[in-house]
């Protein structure tokens, strides 16, 4: 098939009345036969040749043979063998300024021109692809493109787009998964703010018995005359949950809670960064020995606190320690923090009014150095 498809050219009316009786697209080199019949010389040529068609029109089935003329004789042509035909000059050069798209329509360019122009365009056209290794020849000349050095450079830079995805991907994926980390924290930080807040709330709406109606709150610590001797702040204190022993980096006790941050496993040289709140509103229990000689902090969680420690213990570990806080040994239900800094009485005093204004029916003691040493070490 050697003409072109009407749906290339602009005009798509004209070049339908144009058509070829063979192919069926727009003619090309067109010549008529004996019976005025306009074929591409090509289509006419080839079913000539071939058996089908004999020395027959392929569209009236007359015979055509050499022994007529044309008027001029100019344009006379011997094809098939020996079939006399006339070269379509008028209709020929009506084709050949019929405004066609280029042949890369189909690869964005939207460049039209006369077909006589078309084979111009498309040496420099900057959608070509070359037709045997289909890569882009824009900017080369027909003689200037090698196919094997083209696949070698397209390899290379697939091969470089490939390792910037690839990590692309591994970054994306460490910041999702960061991300998730700082959801999973953020989350926790609000659980607990809720439950600070609502033990906060609690006893200030409802004034309880026990002379601590209301306990004014140091509304500036720093030009406090007498400053309050809470938040009582302590570095590298020793904490025991059940049997896991950590490091706390920093512990501070306010009138709410005991927060230790920057807790670290005593067995692992990786700290664990993490902020935890022990709310005296879901213990049970708080044994406090303000002895210098061995200060001690001892809570008893509720069942629920022990078990959003153990959560959030397990979370923030990276080696998953095994914690029995709940564990059926009672001694294993406390939290005991060794403090070295010394907790004066006041200290000690401030937290019994704190924890008795929050828990109500829970236990506050002041224990002796006796008492603390049994809780350490009774134990171990
Ligand atoms: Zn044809
Ligand atoms: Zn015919
Ligand atoms: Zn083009
Ligand atoms: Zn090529």
């Amino acid at each position: 098939m050697v003409g072109l498809n009407c749906e290339r050219f602009v005009d798509q009316l004209l070049a339908k009345e144009l058509k070829c009786g063979i192919c069926l697209d727009v003619v090309s080199e067109a010549v008529d036969t004996q019976c005025r019949h306009t074929f591409c010389y090509q289509c006419l040529n080839q079913w000539l040749c071939g058996s089908s068609g004999g020395q027959m029109c392929p569209q009236c089935r007359r015979r055509l043979t050499d022994d007529w003329r044309t008027s001029s004789g100019d344009n006379e042509l011997i094809i098939g063998g020996r079939v006399l035909v006339d070269k379509n000059r008028k209709v020929n050069a009506i084709v050949g300024k019929m405004t066609i798209k280029c042949d890369y329509e189909w690869n964005g360019c939207p460049h039209v021109c006369p077909l006589d122009s078309l084979s111009a365009h498309i040496k420099t056209c900057a959608h070509r692809l070359c037709p045997t290794c289909g890569l882009s020849t824009a900017g080369q000349t027909p003689d200037g493109h090698n196919c094997v050095q083209e696949l070698r450079k397209d390899r290379i830079r697939y091969l470089q787009k490939y390792k910037a995805l690839k990590s692309e991907c591994i970054s994306l994926r460490s910041a999702t998964e960061e991300l998730a980390k700082q959801l999973i924290q953020s989350e926790e930080l609000c659980r607990d703010l809720a439950t600070e807040c609502a033990s906060r709330a609690g006893p200030e709406v409802k004034p309880r018995a026990m002379g601590y109606n209301t306990i004014a709150r140091p509304v500036c610590t720093y030009s406090h005359p007498n400053p309050p001797p809470l938040p009582f702040i302590t570095e590298n204190s020793m904490v025991r949950f059940g049997t896991f022993q950590t490091v706390v980096h920093r512990l501070v006790i306010t009138e709410w809670s005991v927060r230790l941050l920057k807790v670290s496993p005593m067995r692992d040289e990786t700290p664990i960064f993490a902020e935890m709140v022990l709310l005296y509103g879901l213990t049970q229990e708080l044994l406090v020995c303000p002895d210098p000689a061995l200060t001690i902090l001892c809570l008893r969680p509720k069942h629920s606190m022990a078990d959003n420690i153990n959560d959030k213990l397990f979370y923030i570990s990276p080696n998953n320690y095994q914690m029995n806080i709940n564990s059926k040994d009672p001694i294993h239900k406390n939290i005991v923090i060794l403090i070295h800094d010394n907790m004066s009485a006041s200290v000690a005093n401030r937290l019994m009014e704190c924890y008795a204004r929050i828990t109500s029916g829970s236990m506050f003691k002041i224990i002796d150095r006796q008492a603390a040493q049994q809780l350490l070490y009774g134990d171990i």
